[in-house]
């Protein structure tokens, strides 16, 4: 009964057409937590370019997910990408070299995503290009990268509404009157019921709640929209706010807002949150609660300076956060439930075994 994650391994030898087909879960019996690993199966936030110089290849990556039971990607680019003539890596690295948006990664991911066959895991491409401050060609832009490859994009993002630390690099956070102007792509990604996945800081460590408002707009704006946001507002410039208050926060804003669902990626979550037990034991209750709308995810950046042992590392850390849900939470948020409901795909989690 107990073959699920046995099926995770051989899903490697599973010789199929195109890099879409994955084997189904549904008949796969009860996954049992006191055995089998606590890691999410979903990595839905996941950058196959890194800002600047050699990247991971696909292939290459593919067997990371395999070995480390990873079955569905989102595929993203970077927002911002530094200019080709730097020998920058990290923005961070280089103050004052601008990074800006650019469909560039979009199509690099989309093309090799075409040309590889990544065995046994469902690749989601994601539509990282838009400039949120600048928003009047969005809509062009989608169309141009949708003709060129009909069909393939069903996400967007991460895009940066409010990214402090872009902004020694030249990037502009959107004001509210840009937000206004979002309505023609935003009204597309509803048509189509894509989701988007927005950074939007929460605030900093001296203001905590600074730049909530810029959250609150979209939402307000855009209430029919799938809307994640990334790493719950959090950040490293928020390492510091009270749970109590970021909780509530949420709290308020998911339920004024139903189409709103948490991106919990970034191992700064766990670093600077989570692993404190006291302050995990304030979270666990939240995710339990609200599980159907938290996805997971790494927040990999694929640099070449990276290897397995990073990536193995990251998404264990982000993982760590799942031992303490219960049932329906761990089946939603580490068994991919939650993403797969945001998604639309028709796959289904295994059921917890019961204890
Ligand atoms: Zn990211």
């Amino acid at each position: 009964m107990r073959r699920w994650r046995a099926l995770c391994a051989a899903s490697a030898m599973v010789v199929v057409s195109g890099a879409w087909a994955v084997p189904s879960l549904a008949d796969a019996g009860c996954f049992d937590r006191t055995t089998q690993p606590y890691t999410s199966v979903v990595d839905s936030h996941f950058h196959l370019r890194p800002f600047g110089g050699p990247g991971i290849p696909l292939t290459e990556m593919g067997e990371y997910w395999r070995q480390t039971g990873v079955r569905y990607v989102n595929l993203y680019g970077i927002g911002q990408i530094l200019p080709v003539d730097s020998p920058c890596i990290y923005y961070l690295d280089c103050l004052g070299t601008p990074v800006l948006p650019s469909p560039k990664n979009d199509v690099e991911n989309a093309q090799d995503v075409a040309q590889t066959n990544v065995d046994g895991v469902h690749l989601t491409l994601s539509m990282t290009f838009p400039d949120l401050a600048n928003p009047g060609g969005i809509l062009d832009q989608m169309r141009q990268l949708d003709s060129a490859y009909p069909g393939k994009f069903h996400w967007m993002g991460e895009v940066n509404l409010m990214k402090q630390a872009l902004l020694g690099n030249g990037a502009q956070p959107a004001t509210l009157g840009a937000i206004v102007s979002w309505s023609p792509f935003m009204d597309e990604l509803r048509r189509r019921d894509m989701p988007i996945n927005i950074h939007s800081d929460l605030g900093n460590d001296a203001d905590p709640l600074k730049f909530l408002y810029l959250m609150e707009t979209v939402l307000t704006l855009y209430p029919e929209n799938k809307i994640v946001w990334a790493h719950m507002g959090l950040s490293n410039e928020l390492k510091t706010i009270d749970p109590a208050l970021h909780i509530a926060t949420l709290r308020r804003v998911m339920d004024q807002h139903p189409n709103l669902y948490l991106d919990i990626s970034w191992r700064v979550l766990e670093d600077s949150y989570f692993s404190r037990g006291p302050v995990r034991e304030q979270y666990v209750p939240f995710f339990d609660q609200y599980s159907s709308r938290v996805i997971p995810g790494t927040d990999f950046v694929a640099s070449r300076k990276k290897d397995f042992a990073v990536y193995a590392e990251e998404l264990d850390v982000t993982s760590r956060i799942n031992k303490y849900l219960n049932d329906k939470a761990f089946r939603d948020i580490a068994l991919g439930q939650s993403y797969f409901d945001l998604l639309g795909l028709p796959e289904q989690a295994p059921p917890v075994c019961a204890a």
